[in-house]
């Protein structure tokens, strides 16, 4: 498999190989054709995919959620759900790396720092990319700092550490409620115990399963 044969945009695929990546890798040969191809109804399908960190699992999302952006629209079009600041500052990165030749811009929606709460700088988020944790992501969408109506790409990551996480996984759930109906949603996880595959048929109907 080659990154050409993706159907990716030019700046997607100059982003790509700026990040030296050479060829696709193995979940990202399987998954990407999933993600960014609509099915024969015109669709965007769901994805669930089982990977361990390592595999290049985030280049699939990332690339899944700048591939739909329309970087001229100043709303929020992709929303990725993580459990922890540090994963979701790591995710920002990679898709400021991988959109570097877009003007597509990231919002970190996670719990504010000291300095924040004393001039807090949210007002409307206008960033097409929001990367958060579920505390923080709920109360943006709540007080509609967050317009969720123009969100097209609804990502979960490390699916099994929400589920373990005191709240996460019923966070993850209302998060989702607000998202318009025919939101893609892919969801990640690297083990799919009763309790995280029920999560994720819930936020991920009739989804395409890939395990790598
Ligand atoms: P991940 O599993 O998403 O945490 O990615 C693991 C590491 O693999 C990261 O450092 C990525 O930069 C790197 N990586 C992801 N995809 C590729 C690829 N196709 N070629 C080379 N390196 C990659």
């Amino acid at each position: 498999a080659r990154f050409e044969d993706l159907h990716l945009s030019k700046e997607l695929l100059q982003g790509v190989y700026s990040n030296k990546f050479q060829k696709p890798s193995k979940i990202q040969a399987t998954s990407l054709p999933l993600i960014l191809n609509r099915d024969e109804h015109g669709m965007y399908k769901n994805l669930i995919g089982q990977a361990h960190n390592g595999s290049g699992k985030t280049a699939c999302f990332v690339l899944g959620m700048l591939s739909r952006i329309d970087a001229n629209e100043k709303t929020v079009q992709a929303v990725c759900v993580v459990p922890t600041r540090e994963l979701a500052r790591q995710i920002e990165d990679v898709v400021l790396a991988l959109g570097k030749f877009t003007k597509i811009e990231t919002f970190l929606a996670v719990a504010a720092t000291e300095e924040e709460k004393k001039a807090p700088r949210v007002k409307k988020v206008t960033a097409q990319v929001v990367i958060g944790t579920p505390g923080k992501l709920m109360n943006l969408l709540k007080f509609k700092n967050i317009d969720a109506n123009t969100v097209r790409v609804f990502v979960l990551d490390e699916a099994d550490v929400m589920v373990a996480t005191q709240g996460m996984g019923d966070q993850s759930m209302r998060i989702k409620r607000y998202m318009p109906s025919n939101v893609q949603t892919l969801l990640f996880s690297a083990t799919f115990a009763d309790e995280v595959r029920e999560l994720a048929d819930m936020l991920a109907p009739a989804a395409n399963k890939i395990v790598v």
